[in-house]
């Protein structure tokens, strides 16, 4: 039966199932693959932490919060921005996840016709949320201009692309999924940009632990109109947790926290006193550092035919699919059945953008597992390049 006979909206009609999905029933046919798929840090969570979640609960806080969340929870991922980048915004919203932080502040941001800049390529949920908020997408060009080079902006198409329509210009750096982080300049143009028509900044800070080369920077120092959605799912290692949060200037995040009380009402409690407990004590660079050897792995040994850029940030790669001789172009379908006939997993760059160029490789894997796929995607480098 047709959806339009069942009766859905037409918001939920317009939304695809995601391009990972034909992954994952490959992978269910797949015996021990070799996922280079997965989207969350491949270790378990500190030790602290889940002591601290079970005490919690034990102790009888398994109960609603305030919708806001515990206030000393807020103070500290407050006091923890205003340490980390210099600046401490006006007011904080603990969420259900980045992507409770997503819901909330599109749905409250984003009339019907209001236009949204996204990144291309983007992270999938960014688009069917602006799309479910009646909103029109457009996208701002991050391919680097030549191979192997960066993932960059051109500040000049962002300044031609913002408009008086233009309600979110968002930044996702470092980004899911190519790796790439935004240099401070180009966050800063996009913080005049958006400033400049009156739009407000989001920004996805979810991988704001995991920068190998350079700081963190966020838009934040640059405005006061950015609405920071940052989360724990992947630093911590507890994506199952629905833990996140959202600053921003009070005025934006009243209405955000409106819209929670009458949605999620508020993060799960049991993990919000855990994290109040444990953050403190819990050192996170070690983490950081295994994944930096796992990028210096990647870029020393990955086959030049990928082109790859250096990732900066996250834990994702974004090779470059390899051409033949004369340069034509390996189709990604084939491609990455030919990678799944060898037991490894990856996802196509189309999945998060209008060109079908790249794949998505996720090195949150163990180092055996990484240095298996590599040689996999070596041999297959070596024979679509030939
Ligand atoms: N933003 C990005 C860029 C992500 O990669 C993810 C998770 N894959 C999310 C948001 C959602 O994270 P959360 O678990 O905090 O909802």
């Amino acid at each position: 039966m047709a959806a339009e006979d069942i009766g859905l909206s037409s918001r939920v009609r317009g939304i695809e199932p995601s391009g990972i999905r034909r992954i994952f029933e490959l992978m269910a046919t797949m015996k021990d693959p070799i996922n280079l798929s997965i989207g969350q840090a491949h270790y378990d969570p500190p030790e602290q932490l889940i002591e601290a979640a079970c005490k919690a609960m034990r102790e009888g806080f398994n109960r609603y919060t305030v919708t806001q969340g515990l206030p000393e929870l807020n103070d500290l991922v407050l006091d923890d921005i205003e340490k980390r980048l210099g600046k401490r915004p006006e007011t904080c919203l603990l969420t259900s996840g980045v992507s409770g932080g997503l819901m909330l502040s599109f749905l409250s941001l984003l009339d019907p016709g209001d236009e949204i800049l996204l990144p291309d390529p983007y992270f999938v949920m960014y688009r069917h949320l602006a799309n479910l908020c009646g909103a029109s997408v457009k996208y701002y060009n991050t391919y680097p201009k030549k191979d192997g080079e960066r993932f960059a902006i051109d500040t000049d198409e962002i300044d031609h692309l913002v408009t008086d329509k233009t309600k979110i210009v968002f930044v996702n750096s470092p980004s899911n999924p190519t790796g790439g982080m935004l240099t401070r300049k180009e966050i800063e143009a996009i913080c005049k940009a958006a400033e400049r028509v009156g739009a407000y900044v989001v920004s996805d800070e979810i991988y704001d632990l995991f920068c190998y080369d350079d700081d963190y920077t966020s838009p934040l120092q640059f405005t006061d109109r950015v609405i920071q959605l940052g989360g724990f799912s992947k630093s911590y290692g507890v994506p199952g947790w629905r833990m996140g949060y959202a600053t921003g200037p009070s005025n934006v995040l009243d209405a955000l926290k409106t819209l929670q009380q009458f949605s999620f009402v508020c993060a799960p409690a049991p993990f919000q006193h855990a994290l109040l407990a444990a953050m403190p004590e819990i050192d996170l660079s070690p983490y950081r550092e295994q994944y930096r050897q796992k990028r210096d792995l990647l870029v020393r040994d990955l086959h030049p035919s990928y082109a790859l850029s250096k990732p900066e940030g996250a834990f994702y790669a974004f090779p470059r699919l390899p051409r033949d001789q004369n340069g034509v172009q390996v189709a990604s379908d084939v491609f990455i059945e030919a990678a799944v006939e060898k037991n490894v997993l990856i996802v196509p760059g189309k999945a998060f953008s209008a060109h079908d160029t790249h794949f998505r490789l996720s090195f949150a894997a163990s180092d055996e597992h990484l240095a298996t796929g590599i040689s996999v995607l070596n041999e297959l480098a070596e024979r679509f390049s030939n």
